[in-house]
This record gives C-alpha cells, structure tokens and sequence, in this order.
C-alpha cells in the first residue's frame, strides 16, 4: 500500500496526532500555511471527495464536524478556514480525502 496517508494512519510513517476516534484521524501538516494547519483524514482509503459516494455522507459530515471541533479545542474563536482540494485542477497532491483546517491567521479571498 503506497498511500501515504494510509501510512500515517497505520503509524508507518511518524505524525503529530491532535484528535483521533475510530473513524477519522487529525494530525499536523508537515508543511504548515498558517499556525494552526492540521490535517483530518478518513481511517478508510478514500481516493478524494469526488470518489465519495453515497454511502460515505455520514463520515464526510463527522470529518467536517471533527475540524470544527478542533477549531474550538484550539481556540480559533475568530475563525478559520476549512479546504478540501480535490483533483487535480482543485490542488490535490495526496490522493486520500483530507479536509485542511487553517487558522491562526487572516486569510484572503479568493484562493490562489
Ligand atoms: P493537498 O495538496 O490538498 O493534497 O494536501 C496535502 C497536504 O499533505 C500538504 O499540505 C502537505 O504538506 C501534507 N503532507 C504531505 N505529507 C505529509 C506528512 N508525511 N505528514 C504531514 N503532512 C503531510
Ligand atoms: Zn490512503
């Protein structure tokens, strides 16, 4: 398994965990784009959000509302930004589904 995310889940390759249940796994992104940036990714190898169908609403809705609640367990009482690049033209570099939360800092619009 060549998944890099898949990796990290099954402690193959180190991370700096901040939340885990028995769905989702949240760790620190290596290479950070605001003070908080913490990565939250699905146990189960999902390609990106376009390959998640319909069976998979309820774990993308507990992803979305796992990076909410780190955003209040961190303190990011001003707000933050939550991203989930999907594709190629979206900025997907890792093909596990991953939702981005970003804080710490004013973001800009519109992204890059
Ligand atoms: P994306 O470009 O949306 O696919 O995001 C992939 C993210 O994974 C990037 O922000 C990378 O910095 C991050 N990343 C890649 N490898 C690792 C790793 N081993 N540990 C933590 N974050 C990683
Ligand atoms: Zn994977």
């Amino acid at each position: 398994m060549s998944c890099v995310f898949c990796k990290i889940i099954d402690s193959t390759i180190p991370s700096t965990p901040v939340f885990q249940d028995d769905l989702v796994y949240a760790f620190a992104d290596i290479n950070p784009k605001a003070p908080v940036h913490v990565l939250i990714v699905p146990r189960e190898h999902i390609g990106s959000l376009d390959q998640a169908d319909e069976s998979k609403r309820a774990l993308l809705g507990h992803l979305l509302w796992t990076a909410a609640e780190i955003a209040r367990k961190k303190g990011l009482a001003n707000g933050y930004r939550i991203v989930v690049n999907t594709g190629a033209e979206g900025g997907q570099t890792v093909d596990h589904l991953h939702l981005h939360l970003l804080g710490g800092r004013g973001m800009t619009w519109p992204p890059g």
